[in-house]
């Protein structure tokens, strides 16, 4: 590192210190530079000088010439936060990137369904191109119409934090598309290919396609002349009932790829659909609705799961068979959860069993659950855009998602008291406090302080502790009440403790506390792991009644939580500590 690096760092700190305090300062700079470098601290009186001569040049800028200085670091810093994220393929062959999430409404969204959404909206909003909500409704059998809302609001919410969290916009979806208005179309579609003799009506039992497929082998039907094909297919919309009839895709049952030999397209579902109810018994399956829909409303950058990456082939087929316009499509890995299942089929019987309240318990990931415990969507976001759109599967340890959410909620996240387990403490004396002022926040005092009223009487004033903290004590020893006073115990039984107010000393253990009068009945659940959770009783501090449901706290050497509902008594869920 040379002189010349510091100089450079030197501008741009100066002209920080300079926008922050009206005037750049030459210790404040020299300190930067010197924490920046510390291979110049040999050279501290070369480097001062420098710092000199380059604060009093940026004292006598103006203001607009300042910013540009500064702003060059955020620049830098987003350039380089875009870099991480490989270039879009073939994106300059396209007038206008467009990207599009596909969940099929079937479930409530999970920490998967979020990096699904964020890897193409992130790359749409960097290209400044389109992205869509396309709800892939084609299966009416698993879908409900309550699955359509979750995902819209979930979804909502969660582009709101991640344009926030990443500075990028605008955080919605811009177009939404519900793919089953598209049946028509789709019919039309299959129609062509079975008068081009591209597809045809199989009427085999499904134990028998599976058998030939993996020896290789042919059907009848695959024989069969257009007429009967069309004719078939009408009846498939009519009479025929399900089971008896699909079409498949005409390829090569010899095929290397299994998932290639002669495909199936089109299948009979007698199911009402949620939003089209009996109007169709005919569905597409997966492969060709994808790939149609994605051709159809303009996609330029088809964004799947790695798992379906046999099914590219299919898909590819499809669209060159119908003569469709062509678009990229692009793998990303799978995320499981360390230790916590994120398959609807897994979590489905647990919740049916009462292992888990619902699904939004805050044991699993999926997003509802995710909200209860108490973690911010903008830590998700942060979490899917440092993992980026790798091709390679990711195993999460939820630990690392606390670790940013903590990140998130430390410097805002207001203090109360919950006390477990507690014990009585009775503080005698003649000039006891009349109430308490509570900052919100130790080190952000811009959130301000609130009060909690003491109720002293007659020579008494009477708190909560942990009982945990008193059994250590003895009398004669001292406490700390957690910004109120300090106290010595004069007597400590197991069940109640006394003692006065006293002059602070170094090495007193602080506690929280709550006044007996006005406390809140309070209960705080850990979830431990996916089959466990504890439940700690106590009281919290009168403040606690005044918070929202859904408020997001830290409280005082327990951690931080999400207070969940107010009842009877309260009940706080732990994120983390
Ligand atoms: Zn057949």
């Amino acid at each position: 590192m040379s002189l010349e690096e510091a100089r450079k760092l030197a501008y741009i700190a100066a002209a920080g210190n300079a926008l922050k305090y009206g005037e750049a300062r030459v210790n404040p700079v020299l300190g930067k530079i010197l924490g920046a470098m510390p291979q110049l601290r040999s050279r501290a009186k070369e480097v001062r000088r420098l710092v000199e001569e380059v604060v009093a040049e940026v004292n006598q800028l103006p203001k607009e010439e300042l910013i540009k200085i500064a702003g060059r670091v955020k620049e830098k810093k987003r350039a380089k936060e875009e870099r991480r994220w490989p270039e879009l393929v073939n994106y300059s062959k396209y007038d206008r990137v467009v990207t599009r999430v596909a969940p099929e409404p079937n479930g409530y969204p999970t920490l998967g369904h979020a990096k699904g959404l964020l890897i193409p909206f992130i790359y749409a909003r960097l290209y400044k191109g389109v992205f869509q909500l396309r709800f892939e409704d084609t299966n009416p059998r698993v879908e409900r119409l309550e699955y359509y809302d979750a995902i819209r609001s979930e979804f909502a919410e969660l582009l709101e934090a991640t344009s926030e969290e990443l500075g990028i916009g605008p955080p919605k979806w811009d177009v939404e598309i519900i793919e089953s208005n598209d049946l028509p179309v789709f019919y039309k579609l299959c129609r062509k290919l079975l008068e081009e003799g591209k597809a045809y009506v199989c009427t085999c039992s499904q134990e028998k396609v599976r058998a030939n497929r993996k020896l290789g082998l042919e059907c009848e039907c695959r024989r069969r002349g257009v007429e009967e094909n069309l004719e078939l297919w009408e009846l498939m919309h009519t009479t025929l009932r399900e089971g008896e009839a699909h079409v498949r895709l005409k390829t090569d049952m010899k095929h290397k790829n299994p998932t290639m030999r002669d495909p199936g397209i089109f299948r009979i579902i007698e199911a009402e659909h949620p939003i089209q109810g009996t109007k169709y018994r005919v569905y597409p399956t997966y492969d060709f609705s994808i790939s149609v829909e994605d051709s159809l409303t303009g996609v330029t950058h088809a964004f799947r799961s790695k798992e379906f990456e046999p099914h590219v082939e299919v898909q590819k087929t499809i669209i060159r068979y119908l003569g469709l316009r062509e678009f990229e499509m692009i793998q990303f890995g799978r995320i499981t959860v360390e230790g916590v299942p994120l398959s609807k089929r897994y979590i489905r019987p647990l919740i049916k069993s009462g292992i888990l309240w619902g699904w939004d318990d805050p044991r699993i990931p999926t997003l509802r659950g995710l909200k209860r415990r108490g973690v911010s969507f903008r830590a998700l976001a942060r979490f899917i855009f440092e993992m980026g759109p790798s091709k390679v599967d990711a195993i999460v340890n939820m630990e690392s998602i606390y670790a940013l959410n903590r990140k998130i909620l430390d410097p805002i996240a207001e203090r109360y008291m919950f006390v477990p387990d507690p014990v009585k403490l009775v503080v005698e004396g003649s000039e006891l406090p009349e109430d308490a002022e509570l900052p919100k926040h130790p080190s952000n005092p811009s959130l301000g302080t609130r009060r909690v009223k003491l109720w002293p009487k007659s020579g008494r004033l009477e708190v909560y502790v942990p009982s945990s903290d008193l059994k250590s004590l003895r009398a004669g020893e001292r406490i700390r009440l957690w910004s109120l006073a300090t106290i010595k115990l004069t007597s400590v039984m197991p069940d109640m403790a006394k003692g006065e107010l006293a002059e602070h000393q170094l090495g007193v253990p602080i506690v929280q506390w709550t006044p007996v009068e006005g406390c809140v009945p309070m209960e705080v659940v850990y979830p431990d792991s996916i089959f466990s959770y504890r439940v700690l009783s106590g009281f919290g501090d009168p403040g606690i009644r005044e918070l929202k449901e859904g408020s997001i706290v830290q409280l005082l050497r327990v951690g931080f939580a999400r207070i969940d509902s107010h009842g009877r008594v309260t009940r706080g869920i732990l994120a983390h500590r």
